[in-house]
């Protein structure tokens, strides 16, 4: 009897240590894996706190979001007080929390450091206990919006062209640049253009598009990491250009000569609605691939120097017959009825076959291969935004990456891609959009537009190699 006692009390204390080790144990379970998404360290007036809380099954018993200031605390979001709480369901093990946090949301919130503080619960042991983790992240509080204000006088712009300004952005860790219309023009550090000394100037170069109204607003604006921005209009007086308009007749000698050399060259070219009708295959090349041609240009603007590799006006190829202006306004014609228009945004320069084509300033080859309707096509860098693009080449002597001198031959002139004969294809682009080049080769108009006022705001204008 008392063996059986014994026996008794010793499964009780077994029993008894095992619940309490599974009990033990259950605590030391992993909490859920919280992730704080957003913001990445400033919260303005109307920043969005974005979280993503991983469990397994999706399984969460409690969650709670707080911003701490100071002393104080101001819960965002909890699931006791689950209404109002936008938990989204993003796969069987995750859900993720989109709430705003900035002032707007937190009237109390104040400019200066700040923490975002998120708890979050799961069930373990069939819910008797409950396995927590939580996750903090230092924030800063940024209520006052940025300052800008532009430095340069007399701003002309005409339409398809570009200009120059001087501005101030503060605090010096803004983004800032030029607003024409819905396109944005990055500003660079007033240093890059030689004005030294006061490190809120900034410079930037801006265009107003061929196809823009002659009443786009144009502005300078300044953006913080919290998402407060400033802005304030640029002075300046727009004028028309007139644009050419010319017809241009294609047939299909025209289409057998360039089109088998742009496909094979083209990876991806979709030409399955009529692959072998060589108009619409044309079609799809002066139209779509032309605009995707578009598209990789301006993703090459991204990669410029911080700093003006130019020292003045721009060269034009030597004794060179103009073929074709800028944003020259073409119709096409094939067997006598209208197929396509297109605008035609760069000059055609013509000398002789083969000759040789030179960089029309300093700068860096950002680009040097095939590219769809350019053919053989180079593209130099010539810093803040600033490029200039060589088409239709026979040859290519330079590679990407390489710096340019004035002058330097970049390859040979040719016929590759859509061209009608052997010919230079130059243009000048701002942020990758293509600009009137006839403002780039006048001294005149460099003199006045650029470099005045980088001399005016104390700068020693061009040739700085970053
Ligand atoms: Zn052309």
């Amino acid at each position: 009897m008392r063996t059986l006692i014994r026996f008794l009390l010793l499964l009780i204390l077994i029993a008894g240590i095992a619940l309490g080790g599974a009990w033990f144990w259950g605590g030391r379970a992993e909490g859920p894996a919280i992730t704080i998404v957003q913001p990445e360290r400033f919260v303005g007036q109307a920043t969005t706190l974005q979280v993503t809380v991983e469990t397994p099954g999706g399984d969460l018993s409690d969650l709670d979001v707080a911003v701490e200031q100071g002393d104080r605390r101001f819960t965002v979001a909890s699931m006791t007080a689950a209404a109002g709480t936008a938990l989204t369901q993003e796969s069987a093990d995750r859900v993720s929390l989109s709430q705003p946090i900035g002032k707007v949301a937190i009237p109390e919130l104040a400019s200066g450091p700040a923490r975002i503080v998120v708890r979050a619960s799961r069930p373990v042991m069939y819910g008797l206990r409950q396995a927590t983790s939580s996750v903090e992240k230092d924030i800063e509080v940024r209520l006052e919006p940025p300052r800008v204000s532009v430095l340069s006088t007399k701003h002309y712009v005409n339409l398809g062209g570009a200009e120059f300004v001087a501005y101030r952005a503060t605090p010096e860790d803004v983004t800032s640049g030029v607003k024409v219309g819905d396109i944005e023009f990055p500003g660079f550090p007033a240093s890059g253009a030689g004005i030294q000394g006061d490190p809120a100037l900034r410079v930037a170069v801006f265009a107003l598009a061929y196809d823009q109204d002659l009443t786009t607003p144009i502005s300078v604006f300044a953006r913080d990491e919290a998402g407060n921005e400033a802005a304030t209009a640029v002075g300046h007086e727009a004028f028309p250009k007139p644009f050419a308009r010319s017809r241009i007749t294609v047939d299909d000698s025209f289409f057998a000569r360039v089109l088998p050399e742009i496909v094979s060259n083209t990876p991806g070219l979709d030409l399955s609605t009529a692959p072998d009708d060589l108009l619409d295959t044309y079609l799809a090349v002066n139209g779509d691939l032309r605009r995707r041609n578009a598209d990789t240009i301006r993703e090459l603007a991204g990669d410029t120097a911080p700093a003006m590799l130019w020292k003045g006006a721009f060269n034009q190829l030597g004794n060179s017959q103009v073929e074709s202006r800028f944003a020259d306004h073409r119709t096409y014609f094939y067997d006598g009825r209208e197929v396509d228009r297109q605008v035609h945004l760069g000059f055609d320069l013509a000398v002789t076959a083969n000759v040789a084509v030179t960089a029309a300033e300093r700068g860096r080859v950002v680009f040097a291969a095939y590219l769809g309707i350019y053919g053989n096509c180079v593209i130099l860098d010539h810093g803040l935004g600033v490029q200039s693009l060589y088409a239709h080449l026979s040859s290519i002597d330079v590679t990407a990456g390489a710096e340019v001198e004035k002058g330097q031959v970049l390859g040979r002139s040719g016929m590759t891609g859509l061209a009608g004969g052997d010919h230079l294809h130059f243009t000048m682009l701002v942020n990758g959009y293509a600009v009137n080049p006839v403002e780039w080769w006048d001294p005149k108009w460099m003199q006045d537009r650029i470099l005045r006022k980088i001399a005016e705001a104390g700068g020693a204008p061009g040739g700085s190699r970053p």
